[in-house]
């Protein structure tokens, strides 16, 4: 983790157009780290065999964990689909659950998909130039359902903190796939709750 200033500030390039001279460092989600997360065991294990693609990664920069710190990074999604579903990031909730998020859509074309413990769903447009709020006690997940690479730039409170277990467990209520003509759309996970 390069060494930023959180006291005195800093800038930080997340070299996205090109040639990577950025002091951030990513964490890459591979297939076979999300195993059990898309729906279809079957499709997953072929697309793991065939060479267990990097699903997403995300720049994060270590900001300290106080309320009054503000964390922040890149996160890019890869397009890609494991059966008629569309490759995603794993989705969280916040340790604190109360903790809202801002995502600013920087290039590609896709959606956050979000529910909160009471059931309910949203799937919003992440559009270049767009930013989608993401309220508190949603969890959030980035769906790429276009050809290129999802990137968002994100900002959420220091010390809201992931919770990953809830979604590993129980699953998303929603599951973004590719439609008979080619669109995506939004349907009830048949799978969602079984342990
Ligand atoms: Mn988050």
């Amino acid at each position: 983790m390069a060494d930023f200033n959180w006291q005195k500030g800093f800038i930080v390039d997340f070299a996205l157009t090109g040639g990577l001279s950025s002091a951030a460092v990513s964490t890459k989600r591979k297939l076979s780290q999300m195993r059990g997360i898309f729906s279809d065991p079957d499709a997953f294990e072929k697309a793991v065999a065939a060479g267990d693609p990097v699903v997403y990664e995300f720049y994060e920069l270590g900001a300290p964990e106080n309320a009054g710190d503000v964390a922040f990074g890149t996160s890019v999604t890869y397009p890609g689909k494991v059966g008629g579903e569309y490759f995603m990031t794993k989705g969280h909730f916040h340790r604190i659950l109360e903790t809202a998020e801002v995502y600013y859509t920087l290039s590609g074309e896709g959606g956050m998909l979000v529910e909160n413990p009471e059931g309910e769903t949203d799937f919003f447009p992440m559009i270049p130039g767009n930013a989608v709020y993401v309220p508190k006690r949603f969890a959030h997940r980035s769906v790429n359902t276009g050809t290129i690479p999802l990137v968002s730039f994100f900002v959420f409170r220091g010390d809201a903190g992931h919770n990953y277990a809830a979604i590993e467990t129980r699953g998303y209520r929603k599951l973004v796939v590719e439609g008979m003509d080619g669109k995506p759309k939004i349907i009830d996970n048949p799978r969602w709750g079984e342990e």
